[in-house]
């Protein structure tokens, strides 16, 4: 079922669009740095020190780079800043430029085009942070903000005011405050490293941190969000998920948006992640040209399952400035949805969310499959379209009708 792809050697990128091909398991090669030492490669710091950060590497690298892109990236020192590992580059097919990997890394102009309902906080974070560098918005729980820096940047970071310090946002975490109210709040049963990445961490330090967070004893849960597995598969040594292990119960969330991000590389990184007893969740973001598009998503959620990672969410691009150009439609996102639930295993099925905008947290959206519901009875479609009447228990109340109209003052 899985398979190695000889190709790679000659640094091709993988191609094909059928679900069966985009779910092969291929190397992303070597490229242009075939003659890099096998130690060299496989060492994360070399790939952190080797990325593509200025416009003159990326015209190098990537000759076929159009106008906008080529405008975008000579901006990328003042917006939200450039930067790929070989390794990830390597997944880019130089002659095609709508390329899904290339659209969510290398720069364009239109990141400088800003409506008027985009924001630089599109979640309201920065409005529900008691403290630097840590958000309190849900009643049980915390997001901790541990680093600014990534291993790549994506073009529609939600983050992209506060990662890569390109725009001067002042972010300068203390973690003795984060970890102070932590303490103080006993309500917090869960936290979320995030950032930026928490794994480009060193090692010690995110033991010293992840140490800490187990000594308040009403933290139950431990969570870090990371797209590294994914940039730079190298940083998952041995040694990281020895560490990682003693924090137990600690998950991980992962960030895929295309089922080609998933090589071999990625799903021996994964597979170190899962021995050492790590539960793996992945994020998805709802892209234009890049993953609205029902087969890519269902071989993706697919091939997470192939790479033990339990689809998790699918979110509508948040309302960041200048992601336009990037953001899919609702009703793309809701199509979708339709195709993958009962057409899939139901582990693959994540759920579809828009965070709400200004700080509303999470909302699941789903297609209808609910028809109608009174005190007898409720009118449900199955994923074929078929409709079925399950009678309701006697507890059961009517549904109350939704609002007619729904007011201007009513809105957030
Ligand atoms: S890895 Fe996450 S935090 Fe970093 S640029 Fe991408 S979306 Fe933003």
């Amino acid at each position: 079922m899985q398979t190695e792809n000889s190709s790679t050697e000659r640094g091709e990128p993988p191609s094909g669009n059928s679900i069966q091909a985009l779910k092969q398991f291929r190397s992303a090669g070597r490229g242009f740095w075939r003659d890099v030492a096998e130690t060299d490669w496989n060492d994360w710091r070399w790939q952190m020190k080797h990325r593509i950060t200025t416009v003159e590497q990326l015209e190098k690298f990537l000759p076929t780079l159009t106008p906008e892109e080529r405008a975008g990236a000579q901006l990328s020192n003042t917006k939200l800043a450039l930067g790929i590992t070989p390794y990830f580059f390597n997944l880019i097919d130089p002659a095609d430029e709508n390329c899904p990997i290339r659209q969510q890394v290398i720069p364009k102009i239109q990141e400088t085009h800003t409506a008027s309902w985009e924001m630089s906080d599109p979640c309201g974070e920065d409005s529900h942070s008691p403290v630097a560098g840590l958000v309190h918005r849900y009643p049980d729980r915390v997001l901790f903000l541990v680093t600014d820096r990534c291993a790549s940047y994506c073009r529609y970071c939600t983050r992209s005011r506060l990662v890569s310090n390109a725009s001067g946002y002042d972010f300068h975490p203390e973690y003795d405050k984060q970890i102070a109210y932590i303490a103080a709040h006993p309500e917090i049963r869960d936290v979320l490293l995030s950032g930026g990445d928490p794994l480009l961490l060193s090692d010690e330090k995110l033991e010293n941190l992840l140490s800490r967070l187990r000594a308040i004893p009403h933290v139950e849960f431990l969570r870090i969000g990371t797209r590294i597995p994914i940039f730079l598969p190298q940083r998952i040594t041995p040694e990281l998920c020895a560490m990682l292990k003693i924090f137990h119960p600690l998950f991980i969330s992962v960030h895929t948006n295309h089922p080609r991000e998933l090589t071999t590389e990625v799903r021996d990184a994964l597979g170190r992640l899962a021995d050492a007893g790590i539960p793996l969740g992945n994020q998805s973001v709802l892209l234009k040209h890049v993953n609205d598009d029902a087969d890519v998503m269902k071989a993706l959620v697919q091939k997470l399952l192939m790479c033990r990672v339990k689809p998790y969410y699918i979110y509508q691009c948040d309302l960041i400035a200048g992601s336009a150009h990037l953001r899919a439609s609702v009703a793309k996102g809701l199509a979708i949805m339709e195709k993958l639930r009962g057409h899939t295993t139901g582990y693959a099925v994540p759920t579809y969310v828009i965070d709400a905008p200004g700080g509303g947290g999470k909302v699941p959206i789903n297609p209808e499959y609910v028809l109608c519901r009174n005190a007898g009875r409720v009118l449900i479609r199955n994923f074929e379209g078929k409709i079925f009447e399950y009678p309701e228990a006697p507890d059961g109340r009517p549904c109350g009708r939704p609002p007619e109209k729904i007011e201007e003052s009513q809105l957030v």
